[in-house]
This record gives structure tokens, C-alpha cells and sequence, in this order.
């Protein structure tokens, strides 16, 4: 197996191959021993269990993905890579390289023809362009995928990760909390990337509920209630929500007041319950 975390290995491939690092693509490979195989001992359940990656880069993480899993799919825009991914993936024919924007693809369909009835987990370092996008992408693809085990930026870890009710916390942590539990694992400091970047990482991963809080139509209305609360969120939850579900002040208040609230709160305080119980008040179920 050719050690891409050498640097003299990857810019000898880079030169034999003419490959200029894409900024635009979120191009910064991981150079560190340790971090591939840890992403790979959180990320995979059982070597049964399929991987799906977005964004091979050279492939440094997805030959630790073929060593711990019977089978790879990954999915990569940057078709510049194909040569170089000959070279370092040729020796693992379990791994499948699939040339497309993951935004892009229909993924029930692809994962049902990429793995049949296999489970699957994610593993990535992802381009950091589209860490929330992605990260919902696979959220909202009707996908009960086994764990979400991605690297993002730290600030994007801290988010993802807060707790519901803190300042930490936004629109993107309801949306991800709401299918699953989110935690962070550890930290990549940002010299462990060629290039490196101009940020420190982290490692989260995400566990989807076995049971979901709600049904995926009290989810639709729960998701409508956070985006009005946190699209103006220094604005007291009673302005921020009157004005994003266009309903009246007193109503608003009169809800938080069920859920204990007075009218001086903001959106940011509420935990995930307290959101819950707001949305069946504000916004109920239609007959
Ligand atoms: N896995 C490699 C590593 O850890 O060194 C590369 C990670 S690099 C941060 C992100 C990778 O995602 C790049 O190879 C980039 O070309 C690819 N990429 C960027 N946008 C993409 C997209 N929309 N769909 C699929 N891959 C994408």
C-alpha cells in the first residue's frame, strides 16, 4: 500500500500526474498517520457494513476504508484524479470510484445499486464548501444510514454538535439533532493537511435515531418553527417567530407561555423538547 501520508510520496504523484490542488474542490488531504485509521475504527461498525466516502483527494482515507470494510463506494467530482487513484487504489478491487458531484446524486437509488441490502456508513473528510449541504443531503435522503463520520471545520463541529437550548447552538443543529445524535470525537489540527488550511478540524460523528422524535411530518413543521426562530435570532423568539410563521405577537407569547417561557425569551434558549411541544401549539397538525 503506497504511505500517502509521506510527503515525498504525494508530491512525487502530484508531479507525475500534473495534479494541481484545487482550493475551490476543498482540496487539503490529510497527512497524518494517525487521523485515517481513527476515522476508520469510529466510522465502521463491522467489516460487513459498506462505506460510502465523499471526496477520495489520492485516496488516503479510502485505503484505510478497503482494509476495514468488505466494501467502498466513493463518490468524486475532480475526474484529474482518476490516474493518480489508479495508482494508489489499483490493489483494492472492493473499492468503486464513482465520478460525480455527491450533491447530485439520488442516493436511495445509488446505494441500492452500489451495496443491495448491505448497511451502510459514511466516512469523509469533507470538502468544507459543502459540509452542511452534504451533511443534510444525507440527512434528508430518506437513507437510515448506520453513523455519519465526517471531518469538518472546528467552528462547523462546534455547531453541529452544541446543545439544543445553548448559543452555540443553530438552525443546522436542530436540523441534524432532530435524526441524530451528534458528537464531536476528537480534534485534527490543521497542520495535519497538505495544503493546510487555514483552520483547525474536527472529527464528528453522527448516530441516526433507531426511533426518530417525531414523524417526518411533525418534522416538516418543527424544521419551519427553527428556521423562523433562528433567522433572526437576536430578536426575542416572540418577534423572531411572529414574523417568520406569520402569526400574531399575542399568539406567540401565549405558546411560549404554555411551554413556560416568558415573553423576553429567545429561540437560542429553547432545547429540543421545548421546540417540539412549541410547533404542536403554533403550528398544529392539520386534521
Ligand atoms: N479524502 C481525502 C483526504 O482526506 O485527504 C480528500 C479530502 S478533501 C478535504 C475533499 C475531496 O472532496 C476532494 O478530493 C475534492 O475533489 C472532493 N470534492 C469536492 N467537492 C465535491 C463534490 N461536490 N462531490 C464529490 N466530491 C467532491
Amino acid at each position: 500500500m503506497m504511505n500517502l501520508t509521506d510527503m515525498n510520496v504525494i508530491r512525487t504523484l502530484a508531479k507525475r500526474h500534473h495534479f494541481t490542488f484545487s482550493k475551490g474542490l476543498g482540496q487539503n488531504f490529510l497527512i497524518d498517520p494517525e487521523v485515517c485509521p481513527a476515522i476508520a475504527m469510529y466510522g465502521i461498525p463491522s467489516p460487513e457494513c459498506g462505506v460510502l466516502e465523499i471526496g477520495t483527494g489520492f485516496g488516503v482515507l479510502t485505503q484505510e476504508l478497503a482494509l476495514k470494510s468488505e466494501q467502498v463506494a466513493a463518490v468524486e467530482l475532480d475526474k484529474r484524479l482518476a490516474p493518480v487513484l489508479k495508482e494508489t487504489l489499483g490493489e483494492f478491487p472492493h473499492v468503486k470510484i464513482v465520478w460525480q458531484d455527491i450533491m447530485k446524486v439520488s442516493l436511495p437509488e445509488f446505494l441500492a445499486e452500489q451495496f443491495g441490502t448491505r448497511k451502510v456508513a459514511v466516512c469523509a473528510n469533507l470538502p468544507y464548501y459543502i459540509t452542511s449541504p452534504v451533511l443534510m443531503h444525507l440527512l434528508e435522503s430518506g437513507v437510515r444510514f448506520e453513523s455519519i463520520t465526517v471531518m469538518v471545520q472546528q467552528e462547523a463541529a462546534d455547531r453541529l454538535c452544541a446543545r439544543l437550548g445553548t448559543r452555540a447552538a443553530g438552525a443546522v443543529t436542530a436540523a441534524v439533532q432532530l435524526r441524530g445524535q451528534a458528537e464531536q470525537l476528537f480534534a485534527v489540527p490543521r497542520d495535519s493537511f497538505f495544503p493546510a488550511p487555514k483552520v483547525d478540524s474536527a472529527v464528528i460523528r453522527i448516530l441516526p435515531y433507531d426511533t426518530p422524535p417525531c414523524t417526518p411530518e411533525t418534522l416538516k413543521r418543527v424544521l419551519r418553527v427553527v428556521k423562523a426562530g433562528f433567522a433572526q435570532r437576536r430578536k426575542t423568539a416572540v418577534n423572531a417567530l411572529s414574523a417568520g410563521l406569520d402569526l400574531s405577537k399575542e399568539q406567540v407569547t401565549a405558546a411560549l407561555a404554555e411551554c413556560g417561557h416568558g415573553a423576553t425569551v429567545r429561540f437560542e434558549q429553547l432545547d429540543l423538547d421545548q421546540v417540539l411541544a412549541l410547533t404542536q401549539i403554533l403550528l398544529p397538525e392539520a386534521d
